[in-house]
Order: structure tokens, then sequence, then C-alpha cells
């Protein structure tokens, strides 16, 4: 049998690659307007980059990433998100200071070894959005506003915005605690896993998809009640500057996301009527991150699309260009032609061959396939006499045009203004 591609990864073909080219520049103009500056990272990190930054009791770091020796004896890993590649960029080229580095993105593709199914693959694409050194909950709103207007400018259909706060370590110490005992009560209930989260890291529990699990969540203390003053002050800032720009949320105690690194404002995009894979985006702020991969205190915060999630949902907003058709025959059609293509591309003009110069009934149908709204086409006798044809494809008319570029192009231009 033929090769295929490895289970869970997937290629994207021309069609759809449009879609998301035109998807990404939207995203990048966005970006930028709110002064974003784009980056790109490697997509291979010490393995041991996550592990401290998304958490060793994550399901991401415990189950899926794809982590190798390579054959120089270093452990990496496939990257399975973007926050922790920027953080230690960050550090490694110390850009605390310049003013241009502290609102970055990069869009590429992630790896996680999940169970594929409709929405979740192994390879996915993000945006990835972060903002390096603002604590003040202003950076939470506009990020999030940003992330709307690019949602908006895509035309996504009806989506929700997810809020919550998990506060600070301190406020997260005593939470933990009263989870942990909480979940005590339950232990021979809940799944194995929950089990060993209960002992090592109770907030995960929250990403458990076990159904008997979940509910007995439903009546587990929420992190909102245990926020700290200064937490509890920054949430109800966030949500103000939320309204004033007329954002709608709804607010989800028990939105936790899957990684540690988490604190404090944290949100998630949902397409309510997509199904089980229905977070589209998701992000926080992870205050603590940048010091704990050993750099200097810098609160942060940031978003991720998925792009594979959501680009089925959104319209699309490509437009298209027809083609200019070069029907070619005879080596001397061959040769004039490849200089009409040049002369017609410097003018933006996008023009097409078909190498294989069949006869010109082939060579139409195939600029019809293509659906070239112009043809020319050079013939050998046509040379003979100076002329090449034009041929509007729409209505088949037909004019003659001088076979040399130059003076062709201005009778050709001159038509087709008509
Ligand atoms: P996360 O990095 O887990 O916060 O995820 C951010 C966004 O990435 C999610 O809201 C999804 O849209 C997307 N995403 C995460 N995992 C996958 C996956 N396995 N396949 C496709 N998209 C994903």
């Amino acid at each position: 049998m033929s090769i295929q591609t490895v289970r869970g990864f997937r290629d994207i073909l021309p069609e759809e690659a449009a879609k998301w080219q035109v998807a990404e520049e939207v995203a990048r103009n966005t970006l930028h307007l709110f002064g974003f500056k784009e980056v790109r990272n490697p997509i291979l990190e010490k393995t041991e980059l996550f592990v401290r930054s998304i958490g060793e009791t994550t399901d991401i770091v415990e189950k899926e990433m794809y982590s190798f020796v390579d054959k120089g004896g270093e452990n990496l890993t496939l990257r399975p998100e973007a926050t922790a590649s920027m953080a230690r960029m960050f550090i490694q080229y110390s850009l605390y200071h310049r003013p241009t580095s502290n609102k970055l993105f990069t869009i590429g593709p992630m790896f996680r070894r999940e169970r594929p199914q409709k929405g979740r693959y192994r390879q996915f694409w993000q945006i990835n959005a972060e903002m390096f050194g603002f604590a003040h909950p202003a950076a939470d709103a506009e990020i999030i506003f940003a992330l709307i207007t690019i949602l908006e400018r895509l035309k996504t259909p009806t989506f929700e915005l997810h809020l919550n706060s998990l506060g600070c370590k301190k406020c997260r110490l005593r939470f933990k605690e009263d989870l942990k005992n909480f979940l005590k009560n339950y232990y021979n209930a809940l799944c194995p896993d929950c089990q060993r989260r209960q002992r090592i890291n109770p907030l995960r529990i929250f990403d458990c998809k076990v159904k008997e699990c979940q509910n007995i969540l439903k009546n587990a203390p929420i992190i909102v009640e245990y926020l700290c003053e200064d937490c509890k002050k920054h949430f109800e800032k966030v949500k103000f500057y939320l309204s004033l720009l007329n954002v709608q949320f709804i607010l989800n105690p028990r939105l936790v996301r899957g990684l540690d690194y988490y604190t404090r404002t944290t949100f998630e995009i949902i397409l309510p009527e997509i199904g089980a894979q229905n977070a589209v985006a998701g992000g926080g702020r992870y205050d603590d991150l940048v010091e704990e991969l050993g750099g200097k205190h810098t609160p942060a915060i940031g978003f991720a699309i998925g792009l594979d999630r959501l680009l089925p949902y959104v319209p699309n907003l490509t437009k298209k260009r027809r083609p200019l058709f070069l029907a070619l025959l005879g080596e001397e059609g061959i040769k004039i032609g490849l200089l009409w293509a040049n002369v017609l591309r410097e003018r933006n003009i996008v023009v097409e061959i078909d190498y294989r110069f069949g006869s010109l009934k082939s060579q139409l149908n195939r600029a019809n396939h293509l659906d070239a709204n112009w043809s020319i086409i050079i013939g050998e006798d046509e040379i003979k006499r100076g002329k090449a044809i034009l041929r509007n494809m729409d209505t088949k008319e037909q004019i003659n045009i001088s076979v040399y570029p130059e003076k062709g192009l201005e009778q050709l231009l001159e038509w087709i203004k008509k």
C-alpha cells in the first residue's frame, strides 16, 4: 500500500489552504493594529521547558507529548503549545526593556498525542498572542478584545466568551487544600487518574472528562470564592473594562484550562453549536511563568486560537483572482508565450499555461477548468501575421491583438477596460 499520513496528522490542500491564508492575514492585520509583532519560534524545544511550565501532572506532559532522545542524547519535544517557547525566548533574549518586543504573536503547528477525532488532531495550528510585562487588568481586557476582534473579522458564527479567575499562588493554596479535602470524601468514586490527581494536583481534576468525576465536581468548592483582595479587585476590573468595551462574557467558575501556569484571568471561546470539540480559542494570565523559568518577575497574558477547529465554521473570505490563460501552439508560440507571461506577471496578472501544449481545444478546455476569464491564443499562423487572438472566456468574443507583448498588452488592457 502507498504511504499515508501519520494518524492524527493531515494535509491542507490548496482550496482549504487559501482559506487559511486569508484567516491568518486577518489575524495578522488585527494583531498589528493592537501593536503586536510577529515572531517565529522553533518547533523543537528541550523537554524540560514544557515539563517545568505546563506542569508535570498535566495531561499534556503526562500523556500527550512527542518526546524523544535525539542522537546526541538530548531530551527533546515537539512543542505542544507556544506560550512556554515565547516565555523561554523572552528570557533568552532579555526582551524586558525592548518596548517593541513585549507584545508578540506567532502562527504555527503544535503537537499533542491526543485521541484523534473531528476537531482534534495530533498536529494542529494555533495563532498565539502574548503580552509580557503588564500587570494591569486593562491589558487583560485589551488582549481579550483583540481575540474577539479577530473572530468578528473572520465572521465567526455565534460564540461565547467564558471567563474565570484562578487567583494567585496565595489564593490557590487555600483553595487546593479545601478541594483536596472535599475530594477525599469521594475518593473511591473518582477515576484512577483523578485519585492520583486528588493527591498530587487536585486542580487538574477539572480537566477530567469522566462523567462520575464531573458530577462530583458540581458541588466542589470554586476558586472565585477563594480570591484574595488583590485578585478579586483585578477580576472586577477586567469585567468592568470588558463591559466598557461592550464585550459580553459568561462567568464560568469551573474553567481552569489544562496547563498549570495560569494565574488570575482565564478565558475560553466556545462555539456552542458545534458539538464536542467546541473550544476554538483560550488563554489567560501567567504572571509567575517567566520567573519560574529563570527570568525576572514579568506578569504576562496570552491567548491561542485553534485554526483547525475554527476554520470549518467561518465563511471563506478568499478573494478569487481569475487567471489569464496563454494557449500556445508550436515552438514559436511557446517562445513568444513565455515572453508574454513575463510581461503580464509584471502587471500583476495571474498567468496560467498548460505545459502539455496539446490541441487548441484541449488547452481552452484547461482554461475553462482553471476559470480563466481571458485567453490569449498564440499559434504559428497568427505569428506569421503578427497577430495573437484575445478571447473573452465568458462571452467567447474574440479580437486580434498584436503578437508582440508591449503593443499587444496595450490593446488587451483597452479591451478589458471596455
Ligand atoms: P490550549 O493550548 O490547550 O489552551 O488550546 C488552545 C486552542 O487550541 C483550543 O481552544 C483549540 O481550539 C486548539 N486545540 C488544542 N488542542 C487541539 C487539538 N488536539 N486539535 C485541534 N485543535 C486543538
